[in-house]
């Protein structure tokens, strides 16, 4: 059982490390990458984890990519965490999420929500702050009954507390994974926006840049856009990853260890680069 993309509390999931580790080992899952946001900061403990639990730990990351005006994630897998253009990229990006909170916390305040930065610092482990630490504390608050209505009523496009921001360029975000050693993933390619037209151009973008593989079986999928993520590698000739995207026990439709198995047409990145010995 292989699960490629997951969060700690080192950026905005709500389990530990270890204790990630512990309960992805208890799913059954053997191999286990854990890609937090834009951070590393995890990866130490959970290889301590893992090592005790017996599973293999995949060192990795998501980056927060911009790439014509859309934010768009990239998984880093197998990097070495203590390189150093990663590590200033890792501490710019830190930079940009405080200002973009601070401001997040301005608008969100015009609008009746009371303290919103202490608030969100308050459900976050560390100084890296998502809109994810901004929803537990309006759900809190009863602003919404969850985080996925607060979501939709604050926290994307045209609600009042997004501010969009810019984020490092995709090819920046390829470049710094390769030179740190690791295997580029485009993150839960459903997910985002793009008409049919843009995805393709998207993926010819990818494979200019020499992007190793993109998600195909996500836990932020459908079964249906997991099947449709699995033509468009296909056509692409793009080898495939898969990850469950788990972030804790509040969102209980996505499980560790219950993935369903990768299309059998697809190359799986673990027989295309992906060294897992
Ligand atoms: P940020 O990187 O600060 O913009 O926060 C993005 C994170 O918010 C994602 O990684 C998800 O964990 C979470 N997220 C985004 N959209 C939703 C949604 N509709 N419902 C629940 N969580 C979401
Ligand atoms: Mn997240
Ligand atoms: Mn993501
Ligand atoms: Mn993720």
């Amino acid at each position: 059982m292989i699960d490629l993309h997951t969060h700690s509390t080192a950026s905005d999931g709500t389990l530990s490390p270890t204790r990630l580790v512990e309960a992805a080992a208890a799913a059954g899952v053997t191999t286990l990458a854990l890609t937090d946001h834009d951070c590393v900061a995890g990866v130490e403990e959970a290889a301590l984890a893992a090592a005790r639990c017996g599973i293999r730990l995949v060192p990795g990351i998501e980056l927060s990519v911009s790439w014509r005006g859309q934010t768009l994630h990239l998984v880093g897998l197998n990097l070495d965490i203590h390189n150093s253009a990663l590590q200033q990229a890792t501490e710019q990006v830190l930079d940009m999420r405080r200002s973009r909170a601070a401001e997040i916390a301005r608008k969100l305040e015009q609008s009746g929500v009371h303290a919103p930065l202490e608030g969100a610092r308050k459900h976050a482990q560390t100084e890296l702050i998502s809109r994810t630490h901004f929803a537990h504390y309006l759900v809190e608050q009863g602003h919404a009954r969850d985080i996925r209505r607060v979501f939709k009523h604050y926290l994307v496009r045209g609600k009042p507390g997004f501010v969009s921001c810019e984020w490092l360029s995709l090819e920046h975000g390829v470049e710094l994974v390769h030179r740190a050693g690791g295997l580029a993933v485009l993150a839960h390619p459903a997910r985002y926006t793009l008409s049919r037209t843009r995805m393709r151009e998207l993926m010819k973008v990818l494979q200019s840049l020499g992007v190793d593989a993109i998600e195909v079986v996500s836990g932020s999928h459908s079964q249906e856009e997991n099947r449709a993520m699995a033509q468009l590698a296909l056509d692409f000739n793009m080898p495939a990853s898969q990850g469950s995207d788990y972030h804790g026990p509040e969102k209980p439709w996505v499980q560790l260890g219950k993935l369903p198995p990768m299309y059998y047409r697809c190359t799986p990145l673990w027989e295309a680069g992906l060294n897992l010995d």
